[in-house]
Formats: structure tokens, sequence, C-alpha cells
């Protein structure tokens, strides 16, 4: 499932260039253009679902290689030790810009806390 005008269906298929730092069958890996961190790393299924829920809901099965590769780039980024952050902004009010799922891996440096 694609959808034709979804950027990272693009980055997916080659058309928009990216800078890949993990690649299976079923999940890309690639560092965001604005990085917010020394670490940051954006993990999406290469099949476009829309946000967090309908991944989940559609192949909760993809949605775990998704988690798996996310700890595999934390490690191959080498900041699992020290900690690192797993974000995945969900619709307007979750502040999601970009409408196919994707997770947010941060680190490098102390994050801080969220929720206190
Ligand atoms: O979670 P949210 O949808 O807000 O974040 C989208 C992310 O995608 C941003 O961090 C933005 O920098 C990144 N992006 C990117 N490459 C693009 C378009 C967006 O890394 N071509």
């Amino acid at each position: 499932m694609t959808d034709t005008d979804c950027i990272f269906c693009k980055i997916v298929a080659g058309d928009i260039p990216s800078t890949k730092v993990l690649e299976t069958d079923r999940v890309l890996a690639f560092r965001d253009l604005h990085p917010k961190a020394p670490t940051h790393v954006l993990v999406i299924p290469k099949e476009h679902y829309r946000d967090t829920a309908a991944l989940a809901a559609a192949d909760p099965e993809l949605a775990g290689a998704v988690l798996h590769a996310a700890a595999e780039v934390a490690a191959a980024e080498g900041v699992a030790e020290d900690g690192w952050r797993l974000l995945a902004n969900t619709g307007a009010n979750g502040g999601q810009e970009v409408f196919h799922v994707h997770f947010h891996v941060f680190g490098g440096k102390p994050l801080g806390r969220m929720l206190s």
C-alpha cells in the first residue's frame, strides 16, 4: 500500500533522497532532515499507514517490527547504553505533520523529562 502524495512513500520508493541508517524488507530508518538531537532518526514501515493507531490495528506484527528496528537503530547509533527516546506524534493534537506513521529515535544527549 502506498500513497502517491506521501513524502515518506516517496522516500521509500527512492524518489526523494534520504540518509538511510537501517533497511529491512518492511522497515526503513533514515536521518531526520532537521535533527533535534545528535541522534535523530525516523523509523517507518514501508507500507503506508497514516498513524500509530492505523498501523497497530492493521498489522500488529509490522508494528512490532518497527519497534524492533528502532531498538536496533539505537544500538547501531551507540546511544542504547546511555538511553534514548522513542516518540510517535499521533494526529493533529499530537503534533503529527507527516501522515505516514513514523517513530522518532532521539539520543546522544540528556533529553530531559517531558512529564513531571
Ligand atoms: O512527527 P512529525 O510528523 O511532527 O515529524 C515529521 C518529521 O519528518 C520532522 O521531524 C521533519 O523534520 C521530518 N522530515 C524529514 N524529511 C522530510 C520531511 C520531513 O526528515 N523530507
